[in-house]
């Protein structure tokens, strides 16, 4: 398989380019238009290097992903063969800075792969692109020496990030963090206790949030620091890997910090800016997530549709029978539609723009059309769905965690409703 390297340079040759920085996919896109004079402004096509990328991860999640996922599902072993080889073609880590070494990927360009990955398995695409959430603070308020130090170290080696913000007393409720962090010295001594971290067990390095004004009463937008924490620092210690209903490739850890020292090189911008650091990340990670979400549910009709032409009742294949048509029908307008989402939120944030609104609808909407997708796969399939001899009850245990990380359900509700209510009263 030809890498994303070398895609990207081979674009760079049919375009003629005479400098030697990689075409960003963006530009590709921006030529595309002006060549094909797009009047409206609006365009559903994927020019020819997005195309070629998203070939590449759909035939790695053919190759790769698919013959293994079962193994993963079954065992919860970490797939780190895999991690090595997406790595190696260059399907994670598009997005860092070609500063750091990477190749300036687009966010958009980034969810094609991701959707691509999740069609394969999710919990492999969350062990492949979850390490995103964790780089992702870096990204927004890292230092050069910050991005260069740690997202290039994530070119160079297939090693992975992590972002460490919940605890068993905090989830939806970011400003209930507890986990502290004094600062000694140049220093800062971190005790307290995280949950459900993805990677917890495997990251190189962490994302952490932690509660540095010790006033109970300040505000969120003041009270927390992000700090980027070497995994190998003494007093750090993941607990054992969580058994999950589903997405079980992906590794959950809680990690306790007992007095683990941080220097203070290591915040990102500056203390008491966590909390902003850790909400504005969602923006970039919403919509990869969403397109996962998207991957899973086309694969849950993917599966559907070829079993309904295969499986007779009553004489005639089951997708004869109306109603099972209806159920393929409304499983497509689900993926369609959450496809659209995801690319919207995503085109948003790459004009630049604050796309919190977009993410959340994308993510929101995406997760709901997974689990959707995988019941009805889990239907048409009958009492073959129910066994795990067949793919579809898998998506449905791998769906369902959709709704809950990243934001929940109704998390992403709340946002999108008070956008609506911010709006209307003119705020
Ligand atoms: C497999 C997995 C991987 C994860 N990976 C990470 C990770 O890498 N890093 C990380 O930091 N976290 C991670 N999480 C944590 C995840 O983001 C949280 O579980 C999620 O945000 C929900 O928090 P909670 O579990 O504490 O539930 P709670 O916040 O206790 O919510 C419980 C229920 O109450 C609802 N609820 C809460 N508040 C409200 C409200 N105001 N209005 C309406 N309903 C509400 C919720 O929607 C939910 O249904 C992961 C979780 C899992 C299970």
């Amino acid at each position: 398989m030809a890498s994303i390297k070398q895609v990207f340079q081979s674009a760079i040759r049919n375009g003629g380019k005479t400098s030697s920085r990689m075409l960003s996919s963006a530009q590709a896109q921006v030529e595309h238009a002006a060549e094909h004079k797009h009047a409206s402004g609006v365009k559903f096509e994927l020019n020819e290097i997005q195309r070629e990328f998203q070939d590449l991860a759909r035939r790695f999640a053919e190759e790769e992903i698919i013959p293994k996922a079962a193994h993963h599902d079954r065992t919860g072993e970490f797939p780190w063969e895999i991690v090595k080889k997406a790595h190696s073609l260059g399907l994670m880590n598009g997005h860092i800075p070609s500063s750091c070494g990477g190749l300036d990927m687009s966010i958009f360009d980034g969810c094609l792969i991701a959707e691509e990955l999740a069609r394969g398995c999710s919990g492999i695409m969350a062990a492949l692109t979850i390490t995103v959430v964790g780089q992702t603070p870096v990204l927004v308020a890292g230092s050069e020496a910050q991005k260069k130090k740690y997202l290039g170290r994530l070119v160079d080696e297939p090693l992975l990030a992590a972002y460490c913000v919940t605890e068993p007393g905090a989830g939806s409720d970011v400003n209930g963090v507890k986990t502290r962090a004094v600062k000694k010295g140049d220093e800062y001594i971190v005790n307290g206790q995280k949950m459900w971290i993805t990677n917890g067990g495997v990251a190189n390095w962490y994302f952490l949030l932690a509660r540095t004004d010790p006033d109970p009463k300040a505000p969120a937008s003041r009270a927390f620091t992000g700090f980027i924490v070497e995994r190998e620092t003494p007093g750090l210690t993941p607990g054992r890997k969580e058994i999950n209903m589903g997405q079980r490739a992906s590794d959950t850890r809680g990690i306790t910090f007992e007095d683990v020292r941080i220097p203070k090189e290591n915040v990102l911008g500056a203390e008491g800016l966590g909390f902003k650091i850790a909400m504005e990340t969602f923006d970039k990670t919403r919509p990869p997530v969403a397109a996962g979400a998207v991957g899973l549910a086309q694969r849950a009709l993917d599966e559907a549709t070829k079993y309904s032409l295969e499986r007779k009742a009553f004489g005639i294949p089951i997708a004869g029978h109306q109603a099972v048509a209806f159920m393929l029908a409304d499983m497509a307008v689900g993926v369609e539609s959450a496809r659209l989402a995801w690319w919207r939120s995503a085109w948003e944030v790459d004009q630049g723009r604050r796309n919190t609104y977009f993410a959340s609808i994308a993510k929101c909407l995406a997760a709901d059309v997974a689990n959707k997708c995988a019941t009805d796969a889990v239907q048409i399939f009958g009492g073959n769905g129910f066994n795990s001899e067949y793919p579809v009850e898998k998506l449905m245990r791998d769906a369902k965690i959709y709704q809950i990380y990243e934001g929940t359900a109704q998390i992403q509700r709340m946002i999108i409703s008070r956008a609506i209510l911010d709006k209307a009263k003119g705020k």
